[in-house]
């Protein structure tokens, strides 16, 4: 969807949207809700408010895709990139501009469903895990301690890290 800049009014414009999106990494696997306020500030156009969607990520301890559904606040400025391009970066002068990010529209057009995309994509965890607690993948022999934990014949080898400390202090006693 794209909102034309000349559309938007001067008390702004609320967009209530539900798409259905596909990037590129196929990760969303439900319907994009969005609420969204559009205000005019000049030639700069604020976007603020939420996404909501489900999205599949890969737990980062024990490899299996689990589903997550994310809600997403959405605080973006957009410049004219036409603008931008003669003078350089815009400067950030209005209240509050350190807490959104920044975007750029072209032909006086905002695309929205690219600026949903984005958000979701930018809210990816760096390390997503299935659960807080969960145990991963033995490194030793590639069992997951989750589920199969009895298969795992390395036990003795694993020591709680609590534990660690622990026993070197009962090694060094020995010595
Ligand atoms: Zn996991
Ligand atoms: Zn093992």
């Amino acid at each position: 969807m794209k909102i034309l800049i000349a559309d938007i009014p001067e008390e702004g414009l609320i967009i209530d949207l539900e798409e259905h999106l596909t990037p590129d990494d196929g990760s969303v696997v439900a319907p994009v809700v969005s609420h969204l306020e559009l205000m005019k500030t000049g030639t700069e156009v604020m976007v603020s408010g939420r996404v909501q969607t489900e999205v599949i990520r890969e737990c980062s301890r024990c490899l299996r895709s689990f589903r997550r559904s994310v809600n997403i606040p959405v605080n973006v400025v957009y410049h004219p990139a036409e603008e931008v391009a003669g003078e350089g970066q815009p400067a950030r002068h209005a209240l509050n501009i350190d807490e959104m990010d920044m975007g750029f529209y072209r032909d006086g057009e905002i695309d929205i469903t690219e600026l949903l995309r984005e958000q979701i994509v930018l809210a990816g965890e760096m390390k997503p895990l299935c659960d807080e607690a969960c145990k991963g993948i033995c490194p030793h022999c590639g069992t997951d301690l989750n589920t199969e934990s009895k298969h795992c014949t390395c036990s003795d080898d694993r020591v709680d890290p609590r534990l660690e400390v622990l026993k070197k202090y009962f090694e060094k006693r020995k010595e």
